[in-house]
């Protein structure tokens, strides 16, 4: 059985253990430090140091009671009843403390507002995902996250302990699953109760910071994504740099930023579908201009081709095609006649490689080739 050092000690980061049992690719130790890959969250990250040499873990799992620290060739390297130096990554350990505690702290929220669980939660390197059992609204979310922080500046102690059978079975708290053995239960005065085997910061300020980054319905509940502390700061410094570049694009300030897009695509709006007209009418003269049934062009809107082809097909007799050019040597078309079964027209053009398909009143596709090949095509 392996002693959790991580239990009692989440703010140490070395240890000295014995080497209990070797096996091929993991040791395990009579005490450790490292926290496993339990309850949806990463393992600790770390070295072992032994024989002169810092060998780093390749992850942390747990089996029963025991701890397994993974090393490929650790039986190479160690025998029972070595000592070894453990270090763990701190960085990683307290990013993980941050938004796992910021998961107790929304969770608890959301449990006592709306009565809901939590009943799924993943903390990876980039991501920190909590599934709750019912739907919240976005005004509930942003009421629930101004008060998370507010929890968070209040500074409240991040409490664990294990209770007695006895205290246990008058005790209200959140669980993920039936749990056997000592439980170990997490409080934040006023604000959640729960049971849980994870490290977590001492104090709620710790957490620095939360935001819900994104939100979904999710099997008739809710999925959230939050950050925590450094990664809430570096995606604020990303959301910051963004802004302030747009805002430069603009000459305005950060503030005035999405004002300015927002006149830029109603402008943009405005310009296209006056471009559009003006294509419109271009492509129409270049029909009524000639006697041409074979049309080449290159404006591309759907709705404008579509309008153009059936004013070709009623200004001719036969068989009509429009062929818009998509590169230098594609182009999509419309092919089709009011005297004919549009999809006579298919075979000359499948021949040179063309795609497509449609009715009897009109076909539609694309073909590789150039225009002068196309045109000898459908003169056959
Ligand atoms: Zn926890």
């Amino acid at each position: 059985m392996t002693e959790k050092l991580f239990d009692t000690n989440p703010y140490n980061t070395d240890f000295i253990a014995r080497v209990t049992e070797v096996a091929d690719d993991y040791i395990i130790l009579d005490r450790t430090l490292f926290f496993p890959e339990e309850g949806g969250q990463t393992c600790d990250r770390g070295t072992i140091s032994f024989d002169g040499r810092d060998i780093a873990l390749d992850s942390v799992s747990v089996s029963g009671d025991d701890i397994l620290h993974h090393i490929k060739g650790a039986s190479r390297i160690f025998s029972t009843g070595d000592m070894i130096k453990g270090h763990i990554d701190w960085a990683h350990r307290f990013d993980n403390m941050q938004n796992h505690t910021g998961e107790h702290i929304f969770s608890g929220i959301i449990h006592s507002r709306k009565g809901y669980d939590n009943v799924g939660f993943s903390l990876t390197e980039t991501t920190c995902q909590m599934d709750y059992n019912g739907p919240l609204t976005d005004q509930e979310i942003s009421e629930a996250e101004l008060y998370a922080n507010q929890i968070i500046w209040q500074n409240l102690p991040v409490e664990c302990r294990y209770p007695s059978a006895c205290e246990l079975k008058d005790m209200d708290y959140r669980s993920k699953k039936e749990l056997s053995g000592p439980i170990r239960i997490v409080t934040i005065p006023g604000v959640d109760v729960c049971a849980c085997c994870a490290p977590h910061v001492g104090f709620t300020s710790e957490v620095g910071i939360l935001k819900v980054i994104s939100h979904m319905n999710y099997k008739g509940g809710s999925r959230l994504y939050i950050a925590c502390g450094k990664r809430a700061y570096l995606d604020y410094t990303r959301s910051f740099d963004s802004l302030t570049r747009i805002g430069h694009m603009f000459s305005t300030g950060r503030s005035e930023a999405v004002g300015a897009v927002e006149r830029l695509c109603s402008k943009n709006r405005q310009l296209s579908s006056q471009l559009n007209e003006a294509l419109s009418a271009e492509l129409k003269r270049q029909i009524s201009s000639s006697s041409d049934n074979v049309i080449f062009t290159s404006v591309t809107d759907r709705n404008i081709l579509t309008d153009a082809f059936n004013l070709l097909k009623e200004s001719r007799s036969g068989a009509c095609y429009i062929f818009s050019k998509k590169s230098d040597n594609e182009y999509s078309f419309l092919a089709g006649g009011t005297d004919i079964d549009a999809r006579t027209l298919l075979p000359p053009l499948k021949a040179i490689g063309a795609r497509g398909g449609g009715k009897a009143l009109m076909i539609q596709g694309s073909v590789c080739k150039d225009a002068e090949a196309i045109r000898a095509a459908v003169s056959r």
